[in-house]
């Protein structure tokens, strides 16, 4: 059994595929927004499984009711009924006010649940011509990994190589609405978008497109399709980043913190009218729906029901927005926030969003480049105004030091 860092590094990059580019630390356990590495070393994670943890690493409720279950009953596969699977979906219904929905696991198998269901509904509700649906989709999305979702990335590295490509996603520039009006035509079926684009780099629409997205999928019957896998459940400071402009989508996607941080559960949620067009063998999980799965998530909502995240994540978004903003021309030269997550664009010249999260990592803090220059910081949304604030002094610091 290997124990130093370096140990476990070379063993991973031996013998796992290089599909990532890790810092160097490795984590070996956690509690609230604090993680212990395999020599004792703890850091302030700011990332947060980016947004799985919204309630921190091993919060003892989750965990307590995952342990209850894994000792009774984790799967039984959708071939039979289980005692979890119903009270959760009725909750996940409740939570989004939608009446039904359809369980997965990770948040690419929502995203495709989504566009198998919006196909289903074109041809069978809506009535377009046979095997021509499509579905409008923003610049700079992040929705996953498939073949069928890669499809539609301008990711140049999510997509080399990978073709051919799956066609019927129109693109058109993220947040204007004028140009998804412009691409609607007779095989339009819905609208794919992010809220929020969290991978893109914490990108926020222009106010009010949510609204005029809205009433644009209504006049031109079109489902609003919104994925709150990263944005969803209290992370922008509402239960749903939607909820910003009181607009709710026809059909939710949802995952990540949905599970806790300790399981993978995804689902969709939408009316009848639409997610009836799914019939027995006509899509479906092994795990999706599973009993472990059922009652942590059941646990997720009713804590966010109880926990009053969403303003917390307003409270300590604040306070993250206000320190940021002194480091503007100080090596940062633009920033983003929406509730407790922010985008973070730094000065090129001065040093990459890389190098900006190893000079975190020297000084206990964990976050994660996006892209080139740009950083995201999401901790926990059970962090502490003190903590928020060892974030700021760490940023300040490596800002600092990367000037002089
Ligand atoms: N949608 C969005 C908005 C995401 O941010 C992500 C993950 N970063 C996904 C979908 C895919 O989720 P998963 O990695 O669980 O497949």
């Amino acid at each position: 059994m290997p124990h130093s860092s370096a140990e476990h590094i070379e063993l991973t990059e031996r013998y796992a595929a290089h599909n990532y580019h890790p810092l160097p630390v490795v984590l070996e356990s956690g509690e609230g927004c604090w993680v212990t590495d395999v020599e004792g070393r703890r850091y302030l994670d700011c990332l947060a499984g980016y947004s799985a943890l919204n309630f921190g690493h091993c919060h003892p409720r989750l965990v307590a009711r995952a342990t209850e279950q894994l000792q009774k009953l984790t799967l039984t596969s959708r071939a039979f009924y289980n005692d979890e699977f119903g009270p959760f979906a009725r909750d996940l219904a409740a939570l989004t006010g939608k009446d039904m929905v359809l369980p997965m696991n990770t948040g690419a198998e929502a995203v495709e649940t989504a566009i198998k269901v919006s196909r289903r509904w074109g041809y069978q509700v809506k009535g377009v011509p046979a095997g021509r649906a499509s579905i409008i989709t923003m610049d700079g999305n992040f929705h996953g990994r498939t073949t069928t979702i890669v499809s539609f990335s301008t990711d140049h590295v999510a997509t080399a190589d990978y073709g051919p490509f799956t066609p019927g996603f129109p693109r058109v520039k993220y947040g204007d609405v004028d140009a998804i009006a412009n691409a609607v035509d007779e095989t339009t079926v819905a609208v794919l978008f992010e809220p929020v684009q969290g991978e893109g780099g914490v990108i926020l629409p222009p106010d009010g497109f949510l609204r005029d997205l809205r009433a644009l999928c209504r006049e031109r019957d079109i489902l609003m399709v919104a994925d709150e896998v990263q944005s969803g459940l209290g992370r922008a400071g509402t239960t749903f980043a939607c909820d910003r402009e009181g607009v709710t989508p026809d059909i939710y996607i949802l995952g990540k913190a949905l599970g806790g941080g300790l399981y993978p559960v995804s689902a969709i949620a939408a009316d009848a009218d639409i997610l009836g067009v799914i019939t027995p063998g006509s899509h479906g999980s092994t795990f999706g729906g599973n009993p472990l799965a059922a009652a942590v998530g059941r646990e997720v909502i009713a804590m966010l029901e109880e926990g009053e995240y969403q303003q917390r994540a307003q409270v300590l978004g604040a306070r993250l927005e206000a320190g940021l903003r002194t480091m503007v021309g100080q090596g940062v030269v633009g920033i983003r926030v929406r509730g407790l997550w922010a985008g973070v664009d730094l000065d090129p010249g001065l040093l990459s969003g890389r190098e900006l999260c190893e000079g975190l990592l020297e000084r206990g803090v964990l976050a994660k480049d996006t892209h080139g220059s740009t950083i995201r910081l999401a901790p926990p949304l059970v962090a502490t105004e003190e903590e928020i604030d060892i974030l700021l002094d760490a940023l300040r610091d490596t800002l600092d030091e990367a000037q002089s």
